[in-house]
């Protein structure tokens, strides 16, 4: 009853906060605007969303950083975490895959031709992106060889729990920041043999792909090991993945694996559709020089690729000492920098359409 009373105080106390900041087109308070979706206040957490009436407000990231401010002032024990919304409703995708307990519109591949590129840090923060578009959205980690989403989602240390519903067995998957998450890094530890992560390795990941309680998502986003191989011909074989992305770096010598990964996916016995190229670490901005890009690894490698080949480029990620920052603190740059937020939702949106459309 006490901790009921809390809450509803609590809430009183959000919605006073949230009243004092005005929306600077329509000169009116978020509270009048009626933009204030859904509020929670459970477990040390504060959550809010905030939807805008329009489909690109150009004021909302602005708006979303004011509120976050103000309830971290207000609340310093607590995290606190404002999503937004654009428009009306994001339409979602009709279920597609159908898991033990709901159902898997979209399945999309993260993968990329070798270590290292960024593959785990681009799908956390696409992820992100997807979930603040509307969607609801799960992380199916299969990286074998380097794990870490646990880790890009502060959820290291998990023990998926395992629970029997009639007569069948699922695992739960971990939760952060709305984002369900199963992980291979759960189940092993990074000092296991690797002769471990061959065949068990492989049946660890047919259980985590059947018997994850993932419940109803819009998007499924699987971070693939780096590579080509067996591995990979058996997730393909478990998971019936929509399209894949493919994560390089600018390098000739990765671009040059990225050949071997377009090639795995366009492979006849395989057939799926690449939906693009991310170039990430693309150029480097020192903070106090925000004019000047340096391409450590050389100039657009990876569009030229994907301009050659007939695959679509999706876009560019510089190398942003937040987006590392936000992998080692468990909270993608995409949760809390605007100018790395809008990258990745020019990217999310191409995503989008192109898997919509293929239906
Ligand atoms: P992969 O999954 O391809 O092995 P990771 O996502 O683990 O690569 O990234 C490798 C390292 O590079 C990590 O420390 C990550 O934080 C960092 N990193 C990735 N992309 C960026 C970027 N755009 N800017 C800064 N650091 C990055």
């Amino acid at each position: 009853m006490q901790q009921m009373l809390h809450a509803t105080v609590m809430e009183d106390k959000i919605k006073e906060l949230l009243a004092s900041i005005v929306h600077p087109e329509t000169g009116k308070d978020l509270v009048t605007s009626g933009f204030i979706e859904h509020l929670a206040t459970a477990g040390g957490k504060v959550t809010v969303v905030l939807r805008f009436a329009k489909a690109r407000d150009p004021f909302a990231v602005k708006i979303k950083n004011q509120a976050e401010n103000l309830l971290r002032e207000a609340f310093p024990g607590s995290e606190v975490l404002v999503v937004i919304k654009e428009g009306g409703a994001a339409p979602r995708p009709e279920p597609k895959l159908s898991t033990t307990t709901g159902g898997i519109a979209k399945v999309i591949a993260v993968a990329s031709g070798k270590g290292g590129v960024g593959k785990s840090t681009v799908t956390a923060n696409l992820a992100i992106a997807l979930r603040n578009m509307g969607f609801r959205v799960g992380v199916l980690d299969a990286d074998i060889y380097g794990p870490s989403q646990p880790k890009m989602f502060g959820v290291e240390g998990y023990l998926p729990e395992a629970i029997v519903e009639e007569g069948k067995e699922h695992i739960i998957p971990a939760e952060s920041m709305d984002i369900r998450l199963m992980s291979i890094g759960f189940f092993i530890k990074p000092t296991d043999a690797l002769l471990w992560r061959g065949a068990m390795a492989v049946s660890a990941l047919k259980q985590m792909i059947h018997q994850t309680r993932w419940g109803t998502l819009d998007f499924l986003l699987a971070d693939l090991p780096p590579g080509t191989g067996d591995v990979h011909l058996s997730i393909i074989g478990e998971l019936k993945i929509d399209a894949a992305v493919i994560v390089s770096t600018p390098q000739q010598v990765a671009v040059a694996d990225v050949v071997r990964g377009v090639e795995m996916f366009r492979n006849e016995n395989v057939n799926i559709p690449v939906a693009g190229i991310i170039e990430n670490m693309a150029w480097f901005t020192p903070a106090e020089l925000p004019q000047n890009r340096y391409y450590l690894f050389g100039r657009g490698g990876a569009r030229a690729y994907a301009e050659q080949n007939g695959v679509d480029f999706l876009g560019e990620i510089p190398i942003v000492q937040s987006i590392m920052e936000g992998s080692e603190e468990g909270r993608p740059a995409t949760s809390t920098h605007p100018e790395v937020e809008e990258r990745y939702r020019a990217i999310a949106e191409k995503i989008v359409s192109k898997v919509m459309k293929n239906g």
